[in-house]
């Protein structure tokens, strides 16, 4: 499945992650991890900390997945308000959930700060404007059930969003205790602590079925077998080669980088933007003074072949942008389209498979991947160790729209 395709910006900041090879492949492994993108690199930090043997296997060079398009917002809020959560799933679970969320920006923070490589990682506050006026009881609902709740946020009417911004809206919340980040660096951060922790990186291995040998796997790959007392699928938006998501949506969205421009001064503290039309447009900037744009999200899966198909619509993000920012110049010099999976439920797919031992999955669906990689990792590292964990229930994979 072609997951991406144009002209990606975060591969033209680092040089690709090459494993040194300097370890002999172990008989057994406790835990296999399939897939070496953000969820893969995350969770094997989690497992090799605690100790475990840890193999990562990839069908592709290492981290060329979904990862290297992300365009790195980190944020508390997710692509469903917390008022329409507790709607879905009630008040404590919702709560509960969002919570996770807060608190996994501090452990990206934590991590990125640790890496051996700097990873731009930066706190910035984040708008979400009201796209027309009929979604202004919305937003004041969401900062009221936010306020309510605890979490730092602020309610911005059109006078003082002119005042800090180049543009206005009919209303925005603004959340704090969100950041922007490099997400390819910060995964090559970690790939490469992860040598440094014995971790066993397999690239270009395909996994494709696993089978029960007694009490351990045996992994099937297109290279040599693999065995295992424990597999976890962080494979991204495709096709896991066990089990059936059922819950997923998979679609395609688009993106494009700017020139560097010189001075962002009426960008308020640089905030991430975003808004409450779906698909909606989002937009921050980079350390080099780029702005990234994405959105136009479409009901196909595969990214498109056609170059003109993606040049087309970067024009259309852009011109979308001029309209907020129209003092600055902006061009397009990275344009590109990428597969992007959703959660029908609005919920990410993390944990055992519902009939089948030792099977995990870390499938983050969702506008904010990282972050569900981030909470899931903990959560798989209790469940392979064995112990409860009392957020497991709010992810599981046992739910009408899971995995089975
Ligand atoms: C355009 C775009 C913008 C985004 N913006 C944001 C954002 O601003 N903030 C945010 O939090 N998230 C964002 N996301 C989501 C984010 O990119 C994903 O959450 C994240 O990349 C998922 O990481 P992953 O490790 O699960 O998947 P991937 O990075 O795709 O890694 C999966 C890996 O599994 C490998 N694989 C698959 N099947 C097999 C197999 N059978 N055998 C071996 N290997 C296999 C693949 O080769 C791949 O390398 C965005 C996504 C897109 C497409």
């Amino acid at each position: 499945m072609k997951i991406h395709n144009g002209s990606l910006y975060w591969p033209t900041t680092t040089n690709p992650f090459t494993p040194k090879n300097t370890f002999e492949k172990l008989d057994l492994y406790d835990v296999v991890i399939v897939g070496s993108g953000m969820s893969g690199a995350l969770t094997g930090l989690a497992l090799a900390e605690a100790g475990l043997k840890i193999a990562i296997l990839d069908k592709r060079e290492m981290a060329t997945g979904s990862s290297s398009a992300n365009t790195g917002l980190l944020q508390y809020s997710n692509d469903i308000m917390l008022h329409e959560l507790i709607g879905q799933i009630g008040e404590k679970d919702a709560v509960r959930f969002y919570q996770l969320c807060y608190e996994a920006m501090d452990d990206l923070e934590r991590i990125a700060k640790s890496l051996p490589i700097e990873v731009d990682f930066i706190r910035r506050p984040s708008i979400c404007y009201a796209s027309d006026e009929n979604d202004v009881e919305k937003i004041k609902a969401e900062y009221d059930t936010l306020i309510k709740y605890g979490f730092p946020c602020d309610y911005w009417g059109p006078n003082e969003m002119a005042e800090k911004m180049p543009f206005s809206k009919p209303g925005a919340l603004v959340t704090f205790g969100d950041a922007e980040i490099n997400p390819l660096k910060f995964v090559h951060g970690i790939l490469t602590k992860l040598e440094e922790l014995g971790v066993h990186f397999f690239p270009y291995t395909e996994v494709l079925d696993v089978l029960e040998d007694n009490d351990k796997l045996e992994i099937r790959t297109s290279g040599q077998p693999f065995y295992a007392n424990h597999i976890v699928y962080t494979t991204g938006y495709e096709t896991t080669p066990v089990g059936e998501r059922i819950g997923a949506d998979i679609n395609r969205s688009y993106a494009f980088v700017s020139n560097p421009i010189p001075a962002f001064n009426d960008w308020y503290e640089q905030a991430l933007i975003w808004e409450t039309k779906r698909p909606y447009l989002y937009i921050r900037s980079t350390v080099e003074g780029r702005i990234v744009v994405g959105g136009l999200d479409e009901d196909k899966p595969e990214a498109p072949d056609s170059d003109e198909v993606i040049l087309q619509r970067a024009e259309n993000l852009l011109q979308q942008t001029k309209e907020l920012f129209p003092n600055y110049d902006i061009q397009i010099d990275y344009a590109y389209a990428a597969s992007f999976g959703e959660s029908i439920d609005n919920i990410p797919f993390i944990g055992e498979h519902p009939t089948k031992k030792d099977h995990f999955y870390l499938l983050g669906y969702g506008g904010n991947g990282t972050v569900y990689s981030m909470l899931g990792s903990h959560i798989l590292k209790d469940l392979i160790e064995g112990k409860r964990n009392e957020d497991a229930e709010l992810v599981q994979l046992e739910r009408k729209y899971g995995v089975r």
